[in-house]
């Protein structure tokens, strides 16, 4: 356990707050969470128990200012589910003093509020003002969830379920348009200015082609892993695919197959068509003539085909007849 810095700070001994659990966000630590002149003097033995803990230092320093985010009782379960210090983010207040909302409003910890907040104010607002408008809106697709990664059953437990994570599909400005972050309609370098901002705050995005969970929307977390590792795993396609104009139109299903045609079962008159127009031209006599001394020279294959084709044309077809074909 890390005591706080202010247990160190005050020449009295002060009752310890109450211990960090060991999934709560950092950020909190690096603020002194009460005011000295609270606690001190009262021996930490003699401590009255039943006070509620002080406000965390990210709940002081989230005030109304930069978001509208009343706190809400600790989410104790089921499992390894909630998590304390949570809040309930209903907008965020720009530096205007305007408000960005959340639409439904999004439940999370203070530090993942404080992230979206700073992410809002910083980032997205200046996104909207290059775009000579405002962002008015953030569509909470899920915030907190208890649930396992991907909604598998029996998967890890997802930073939805330790409530530190936002899922958005899109930014509302106030000008009536929507930035819709999985379209390609959506310019690609808005598109690739949210990927950029998001992943430079939050150390794990998911997106299109990230695992194919999130080709509908942007997933981001506070999610603490070994070595700061970070994920960010958001494809922006291209306007239009690449790969459509390629595909070869679908043979109907009621055209013969060609490979057979070429070669067995068909009538003549498709072979010759295939052949060329000298070829077809040429009298049935000499044909005829022609094709019995070729016969021992000609390859195996070509035999055959040799011999029989001016035979059945002339019967369907008499010369000259065969040369209108
Ligand atoms: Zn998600």
């Amino acid at each position: 356990m890390v005591l706080p810095a202010e247990a160190y700070l005050t020449t009295t001994r002060v009752p310890l707050p109450k211990a960090r659990p060991a999934e709560a966000p950092q950020a909190p630590e690096a603020e002194p969470a009460e005011k000295p002149g609270q606690s001190a003097g009262k021996p930490a033995a003699e401590a009255k128990p039943p006070e509620p803990p002080p406000p965390s230092a990210c709940r002081v320093a989230l005030t109304d200012d930069i978001a509208i985010a009343p706190s809400i009782p600790d989410i104790k379960g089921p499992g390894a589910c909630g998590g304390p210090d949570m809040v309930r983010l209903e907008a965020v207040v720009l530096a205007d003093k305007t408000r960005v909302s959340l639409k439904p409003a999004a439940t999370m910890r203070c530090a993942m509020a404080t992230a979206v907040a700073d992410w809002v104010r910083t980032d997205m607002a200046g996104l909207a003002g290059s775009l000579k408008t405002k962002l008015v809106e953030l569509d909470n697709f899920d915030s907190f969830s208890c649930r396992g990664r991907n909604r598998q059953q029996g998967a890890k437990l997802s930073e939805h379920g330790r409530a530190n994570a936002l899922d958005i599909r899109g930014l509302k400005l106030a000008n009536g348009e929507t930035v819709a972050l999985t379209e390609r309609t959506t310019p690609r370098d808005l598109r690739e200015k949210v990927l950029l901002s998001l992943c430079s705050r939050f150390p794990t995005v998911l997106g299109p082609g990230s695992d194919g969970y999130h080709e509908d929307h942007i997933h981001f977390d506070l999610a603490e892993r070994r070595g700061n590792y970070r994920i960010c795993q958001w494809d922006v396609w291209d306007a239009w695919p690449q790969v459509a104009p390629l595909m070869p139109v679908p043979r109907p299903a009621e055209a013969p197959p060609r490979e057979v045609a070429a070669k067995e079962g068909a009538p003549a008159e498709a072979r010759l068509a295939e052949q060329p127009a000298e070829a077809q031209a040429e009298p049935d006599k000499e044909q005829a003539e022609e094709a019995k001394p070729e016969e021992p020279k000609a390859k195996p294959g070509q035999k055959k085909a040799k011999a029989k084709k001016p035979r059945k044309q002339r019967a369907q077809v008499p010369f000259p007849l065969n040369l209108l074909r």
